[in-house]
C-alpha cells in the first residue's frame, strides 16, 4: 500500500439528480466519501441533502410517472437491458470505484456489479412478462381477470455493504413495473449508485423517473418516508433503522419493504466433508470482511469433529492476507469505516468478558500499511455458548462463533434461537439430515453443503422474524412488492349479472 496519498487530484464534486438536473443542496453543505483502506484518499464530495431536495426529488418523479407508467412494459424493458449491458462494458471501472468506495476485495465488487447486471437481465425479461391470472367467471358471457399496476413514486433506502447490486434489486424491477424512483445511497457508498444511474441514464431512462438524493439518513429518510406522495419505501439496512421506517411508513399506509440483518448459522456434522465446511467458513465468515447480511457468524459444530474443525479455521483465518483490496492478492479489506471497526472490537472485548475462548485475532491493524485504514483481523471465537451476546447479536465484521453442539437436533435450535432469520447452512452427506435442515430452519434462505453466503438473483431473497416484514427481493417477489394488483370484469351479457346472487336454479 502506498505510504503517500494516493489521490492527488482535487476529489469531484457530485450533485443531487433530480428531475434530470444536477442539483447542489439548499443547505450548501456537503460530505466526503473516503478510501476505508486509505483515508487519505476522498473519493468523492457529496451534496448533504435534507427536506427541500427530497420534495423536489418527489414532485419531479410524481411528474415523470404520468408519463412512464404507460410507457409499454417492453420498452422499458429495453432501457433496463441496454443500462445492464452498459454495466458489462463499464465493469471493471465501477468495480474499482466500489473497492475505493468500501474496501472490500476486487473480486467481491466485480461479484456485487455482476450481480447488477444478472438483475437487469432478469428484469428485462419480465417486461414481456409481469404475469397477471386469468380465471372463469362464475357467471355466464363474464371474462375475468387480475393485472398489475405500478404503485406510483417509490423511495429506495440503501446499505454500504452491496453498493450496486442492493440498489439493483430495488431499481430494476420498480422501473420494469412503471414506477418512479428517489433513491438515497448510504452515506459510505454513493459513488456506485451514481455510476449505476449514470448507466440507466445513458441507456436512455427519461427525466424525472431516476432521482438521486445523498445525505445522511435522519436528513434525507426521514424526509423520504414521511413524504405523503412515496406510496412506497424499500429499505435495506439495520433492524434498529427499519423499526423506525417501518412505523414511519405504516401511518402513511406506505407499501414498506424490510430487509434487515442477520446472525447466520453454518451447521457442521460429523459426517460432513470437512475441507469443503472450511473452505465455506473461511468464504462465509471473512468474505466482505464479515460486513454480509448473510455472512456466517455462528459455526455450529458436532463435537465427533469439533477439534479437528477449530484448530483447522484458525490455521487457516490466520494466513489470510489483510489489505487494500484493490491489492488481487488480499482476502480481505477493512472495516467500512471507524464507527463499524470500533462495533467489531467492542464485540471482541464482549466475547473475551463473556468468557468466550478468543482463539485468534482481536486486534486492530494500524502499523506500516495498515496505518491509515479500518482494518481488524479475522478473529475466532472458540467454546462459545449459544447465548452470550457474540452469539446473539449482529456484529457486520470479522468476527465469528464457534458453538459446540451434540446432535442435529440440538444443532438446528440452536441455529434458530436468534432474533434473525435470514440465511442458513448445513454440512453432511446424509440426505435425510439435508432435507431435515431444509424443513426445520426457520430462515429465509438455507444452503445445503454451500456456505450461508451466495444467493443468485432469481429466486426471493430476505429473512424471518427480525430480518424484515415478509417481502423478498430478487426473483418474483420483487415485482410482487413493485405492483398493485387490479381486478377486472368484462361482462358481455348484455345484462346485469349479479355475483353470488344469480346462480343457476
Ligand atoms: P443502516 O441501517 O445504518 O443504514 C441503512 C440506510 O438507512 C442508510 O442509507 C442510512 O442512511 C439510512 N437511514 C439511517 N437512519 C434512517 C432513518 N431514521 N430513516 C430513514 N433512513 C435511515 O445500515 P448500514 O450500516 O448501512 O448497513 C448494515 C445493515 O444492513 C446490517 O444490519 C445488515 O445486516 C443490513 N443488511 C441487510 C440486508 C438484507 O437484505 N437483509 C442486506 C445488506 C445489509
Amino acid at each position: 500500500m502506498a505510504t503517500e496519498p494516493i489521490s492527488v487530484t482535487k476529489p469531484r464534486v457530485f450533485k443531487n439528480f433530480i428531475d434530470g438536473q444536477w442539483v447542489e443542496s439548499r443547505s450548501g453543505q456537503a460530505f466526503e466519501n473516503v478510501n476505508p483502506a486509505d483515508t487519505r484518499e476522498v473519493v468523492g464530495i457529496f451534496q448533504r441533502s435534507g427536506k427541500a431536495e427530497v420534495d423536489a426529488a418527489v414532485e419531479a418523479a410524481g411528474r415523470a410517472f404520468a408519463k412512464w407508467r404507460l410507457v409499454p412494459a417492453p420498452r422499458r424493458a429495453e432501457i433496463i437491458y441496454r443500462a445492464s449491458q452498459i454495466l458489462e462494458e463499464r465493469k471493471e471501472d465501477y468495480s474499482r470505484d466500489m473497492t475505493r468506495e468500501m474496501g472490500k476485495v476486487l473480486k467481491e465488487t466485480r461479484g456485487d456489479t455482476q450481480e447488477a447486471i444478472d438483475t437487469g437481465y432478469f428484469m428485462a425479461g419480465e417486461g414481456r412478462r409481469m404475469f397477471g391470472h386469468t380465471v372463469p367467471s362464475e357467471l355466464p358471457n363474464k371474462f375475468a381477470m387480475a393485472v398489475r399496476q405500478p404503485i406510483g413514486v417509490c423511495a429506495m433506502i440503501t446499505p454500504w455493504n452491496f453498493p450496486m447490486a442492493i440498489p439493483s434489486w430495488k431499481l430494476f424491477p420498480a422501473l420494469v413495473a412503471g414506477n418512479t424512483c428517489i433513491i438515497k445511497p448510504a452515506q459510505d457508498t454513493p459513488l456506485s449508485v451514481f455510476n449505476f444511474v449514470e448507466a440507466l441514464m445513458d441507456a436512455g431512462i427519461p427525466k424525472g423517473v431516476v432521482n438521486i438524493v445523498t445525505g445522511f439518513g435522519s436528513e434525507v429518510g426521514t424526509p423520504l418516508t414521511e413524504h405523503p406522495d412515496v406510496r412506497a419505501i424499500s429499505l435495506t439496512g439495520s433492524t434498529a433503522v427499519g423499526r423506525v421506517v417501518g412505523e414511519s411508513a405504516a401511518r402513511s399506509f406506505k407499501r414498506c419493504s424490510l430487509e434487515l440483518g442477520g446472525k447466520n448459522p453454518m451447521i457442521v456434522l460429523d459426517d460432513a466433508n470437512l475441507d469443503l465446511a472450511l473452505d465455506g467458513a473461511l468464504w462465509g465468515a471473512f468474505g466482505t470482511t464479515g460486513q454480509r447480511c448473510t455472512a456466517t457468524s455462528r459455526i455450529i459444530v458436532q463435537k465427533g469433529v469439533y477439534r479437528e474443525f477449530v484448530n483447522r479455521l484458525v490455521e487457516r483465518a490466520k494466513k489470510l492476507k489483510i489489505g487494500n483490496g484493490l491489492d488481487e492478492t488480499v482476502d480481505m479489506g477493512p472495516a467500512v469505516n471507524k464507527s463499524q471497526m470500533e462495533t467489531d472490537l467492542k464485540y471482541i472485548e464482549i466475547g473475551q468478558n463473556e468468557g468466550a475462548k478468543m482463539l485468534c485475532g482481536g486486534h486492530r491493524l494500524e502499523k506500516g500499511e495498515y496505518q491509515h485504514g479500518w482494518f481488524v483481523e479475522p478473529t475466532v471465537f472458540g467454546d462459545v455458548d449459544p447465548k452470550m451476546r457474540i452469539a446473539q447479536e449482529e456484529i457486520f465484521g470479522p468476527v465469528v462463533s464457534v458453538i459446540p453442539c451434540d446432535h442435529m437436533d440440538d444443532a438446528i435450535e440452536i441455529a434458530n434461537g436468534v432474533v434473525y432469520g435470514l440465511s442458513s447452512a448445513i454440512y453432511t452427506k446424509d440426505v435425510n439430515r439435508a432435507f431435515k435442515a431444509m424443513c426445520d430452519l426457520y430462515a429465509g434462505i438455507t444452503y445445503i453443503n454451500a456456505p450461508t453466503i451466495g444467493a443468485e438473483v432469481h429466486l426471493p431473497f430476505g429473512g424471518t422474524k427480525q430480518t424484515g416484514n415478509g417481502h423478498r427481493e430478487g426473483g418474483i417477489g420483487a415485482i410482487d412488492f413493485y405492483t398493485e394488483w387490479k381486478s377486472v370484469y368484462v361482462d358481455y351479457s348484455d345484462r346485469l349479472q349479479k355475483a353470488q346472487i344469480d346462480r343457476p336454479e
